[in-house]
């Protein structure tokens, strides 16, 4: 079922939205070689419960036992923070973070470097970062979950990289995933039609080389069949009019 949000439950995802950002930004901060990705996950787990009444989303969602996602270089999402998961110079870190708050949710996610990274490597986090920033812009009243979809997919593969099908974005709201899908590629004007107070996250996953993924035997970890890197942006907005509202930015209004 979609449901439509009211703008009491808007004002409450985009407080939550607002620690998410804010936690992103303090982890992409503490992001360099030598540190652990369980490191990450303490800082942004005291982060998040040091606000009133806010938990991490993802501890305990479907049994994921950490409060982020870590994915570093061909992970492409889902990754669990490990002591012994220890980033190197040179590496990407896709962090996805997902705050409740008065039973709302809110989600975002970004792919960040470890010290200095290739050039091309550096083209994937920015190819992905506009294609998300495309995919928003589109989440406009009457468009279709296809127009969303369609634009991700354009950005992606006209740089020559590839779209992650089997995962896809998603309705939010009470529930962490709610209807609709929204998936990175599509056609235009297909799919289901966005109305105003509708609440998204839309996040694409951009592989440098081939689309096909598969899930390590931890069963969460999800990365490229053919080892190539990935990269993962998100953010989650409401359908509004003139245009779509992010809620996930950080308090300063700096985009994550
Ligand atoms: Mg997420
Ligand atoms: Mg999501």
């Amino acid at each position: 079922m979609i449901t439509i949000k009211s703008p009491r439950e808007i004002d409450v995802m985009a407080a939550a939205g607002t620690i998410v950002a804010d936690t992103l930004q303090l982890v992409a901060q503490h992001t360099r070689p030598g540190v652990s990705t369980a490191e990450l996950d303490d800082v942004a787990e005291t982060f998040i419960r040091g606000h009133p009444g806010a938990r991490p989303s993802f501890k305990g969602l479907y049994g994921f036992p950490k409060s982020l996602c870590t994915s570093i270089n061909h992970e492409v999402v889902h990754g669990i923070p490990a002591r012994d998961r220890v980033l190197r110079e040179g590496d990407i870190l896709s962090v996805d973070c997902g705050v409740q708050l008065e039973g709302l949710h809110a989600d975002s996610a970004l792919t960040v470097p470890v010290g200095h990274v290739a050039e091309d490597v550096q083209r994937l986090l920015q190819v992905t970062q506009e294609a998300l920033d495309a995919g928003l812009a589109q989440a406009t009243v009457g468009n279709h979950v296809g127009d969303i979809g369609h634009a991700v997919q354009r950005i992606a593969e006209a740089a020559r990289f590839s779209v992650v099908r089997e995962l896809v974005g998603h309705g939010i709201g009470t529930s962490f995933h709610e209807e609709p899908q929204v998936p990175n590629y599509g056609k235009p004007k297909r799919g289901v039609r966005l109305t105003r107070g509708m609440t998204i996250a839309i996040e694409p996953m951009i592989n440098m080389g081939r689309p096909e993924i598969r899930t390590l035997d931890d069963k969460w970890t999800v990365v490229t069949r053919d080892g190539s890197l990935s990269a993962h942006f998100e953010h989650t907005v409401v359908v509004d009019e003139p245009g779509p509202r992010i809620l996930t930015l950080a308090t300063a209004g700096v985009k994550t």
